[in-house]
């Protein structure tokens, strides 16, 4: 029975995810969600309902759109697979409790911040506006120990990352800042510390390779948010492990 609702929630994640795509690619440009349906960016032709279908249909398509030939990029399969294998975690370690709400909403909202990232260089308010206030009323039903450390977490997070952003003079953007005021809601004090140092370096191993790559442009900035969103999860399902296993090595 228990893998047949994980399975449900693997189906769920990557519809979702699917969504979720568009969702990070047209937020930030003021388009419309629903309208028009989905279409090649290139030679703009209607995907049909088969070529809709999350994951198969980039692997039956091999990539490519129908009309133009021209090459889907990869990372959209890629999302709904990892919506949909994050959505079945959220399962197996919470279960049918309020947190799986919270774990649910941060995932999603994670995904789109990384869509829009990547594609933008920008973390869009309104995508973090309504999630970060569907999660502050959820912490009043599904609260940290002590209830309090969800808003001491969201105002260090917030802090030092404006600090940050005040010294490095603009290195560090305004979605970030508040994208650390939503995780320090979702984990609390001490895993939001963790997230951060973790998201330094994720963001200095990716900035590395990536600057290796395009040798004249060493100025080439790199977004965050997808290392934010990697190490904002591993410490949601895995902080108090890692934390734990690092203190008592000095106790
Ligand atoms: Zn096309």
């Amino acid at each position: 029975m228990e893998w047949i609702i994980g399975m449900f929630f693997f189906l769920y994640g990557i519809t979702f995810g699917s969504f979720y795509n568009v969702v990070g690619l047209r937020v930030p440009l003021k388009e419309s969600i629903v309208s028009p349906p989905s279409h090649c960016a290139t030679c703009d032709r209607k995907l049909k309902a088969v070529d809709l279908v999350p994951l198969f249909s980039y692997v039956f398509l091999r990539g490519k759109c129908r009309g133009c030939k021209e090459k889907i990029s990869a990372i959209y399969p890629l999302m709904e697979l990892l919506t949909g294998v994050l959505f079945v975690c959220a399962y197996v370690y919470f279960g049918f409790r309020w947190e799986l709400v919270v774990a649910l909403l941060f995932i999603s909202m994670l995904v789109i911040l990384t869509v829009s990232d990547l594609k933008y260089m920008l973390i869009p308010n309104k995508i973090l506006l309504p999630f970060g206030v569907a999660i502050f009323i959820l912490r009043f039903v599904s609260p940290l120990t002590p209830w309090w450390d969800s808003l001491l977490g969201a105002v260090v997070g917030f802090g030092i990352l404006f600090l940050i952003a005040v010294m490095s003079n603009g290195g560090m953007g305004g979605g970030d800042i508040k994208l650390f005021f939503v995780i320090g809601l979702v984990l609390g004090t001490m895993q939001t510390l963790f997230t951060l140092f973790l998201a330094s370096l994720i963001g200095a191993i990716v900035g590395m390779i990536f600057l290796k790559r395009t040798k004249q442009g060493r100025k080439t900035p790199v977004p965050f948010g997808p290392s934010i969103a990697v190490a904002a999860l591993i410490a949601y399902f895995y902080g108090s492990e890692i934390v734990g296993w690092y203190t008592s090595l000095f106790y």
